[in-house]
């Protein structure tokens, strides 16, 4: 029995197996998981940095922020600080939104390591394509929420396990980069267990809202007077 690497219990199961590696599924948040064993080293995830797949991503990379943003400016968000999580967006769309008065940090652990991105607080963090690529995402998850102010947005890219009987048929987990698949009820769990608004998980996006400070308060499992 594994771990689950992102809720951390005990609860999963041998759920898939190929000739490279055994996939495990957690029964509390759904998340199917590579072996950790299997695990490639950073040195070969780096090297595999910069090959096709990773150049499509960063090219629809843009395709994500910009729309992202359109929206929250259109929700009465001006101003916002936001960091980008995972994969640097290219100079001219950073001129561009910087130019349209927002402030965006940066943090790729490969091509951006700059640790004092991972100090401040911010209005929203994005994340394109690289959930999967999470060895430990209870790390990643633990610092989103300490990252986003109260009422702060998270947006996620990521392929999502929509049919787990057609596990063994998904090209998306033959890449060796990839460990870590999440389903829809993977979101939910983690929105419930933290109390963050589900906003949706539809279509490989995921967007959800830490609470408010107020919200907060209301939680009747930190507010004894409740
Ligand atoms: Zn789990």
């Amino acid at each position: 029995m594994r771990r689950c690497p992102l809720c951390l219990k005990l609860e999963t199961r041998l759920f898939f197996q190929d000739r490279k590696r055994s996939f495990h599924v957690c029964s509390h948040c759904a998340l199917v998981f590579a072996d950790g064993a299997s695990h490639l080293p950073s040195n070969a995830i780096r090297q595999r940095y910069g090959r096709g797949g990773s150049l499509e991503n960063q090219r629809q990379l843009p395709q994500f922020i910009l729309p992202l943003l359109q929206e929250l400016q259109a929700q009465g968000h001006n101003q916002l600080k936001g960091l980008n999580y995972g994969r640097v967006l290219d100079q001219s769309s950073l001129a561009h939104i910087q130019a349209t008065g927002h402030e965006l940090w940066q943090y790729d652990p490969f091509m951006a390591p700059d640790g004092e991105s991972l100090q401040h607080s911010y209005d929203f963090i994005c994340c394109f394509r690289v959930f999967e690529h999470f060895g430990a995402p209870h790390r990643e998850w633990q610092l989103f929420t300490r990252l986003l102010k109260p009422g702060g947005y998270l947006a996620m890219s990521t392929r999502m396990l929509s049919d787990p009987q057609r596990f063994n048929k998904w090209h998306h987990k033959n890449n060796l980069a990839h460990v870590s698949f999440p389903g829809k009820a993977t979101f939910e769990y983690l929105a419930s267990a933290s109390g963050f608004r589900l906003i949706f998980a539809e279509n490989d996006c995921i967007l959800m809202q830490k609470p408010s400070g107020s919200a907060i308060k209301r939680d009747p499992n930190t507010d004894p007077a409740v």
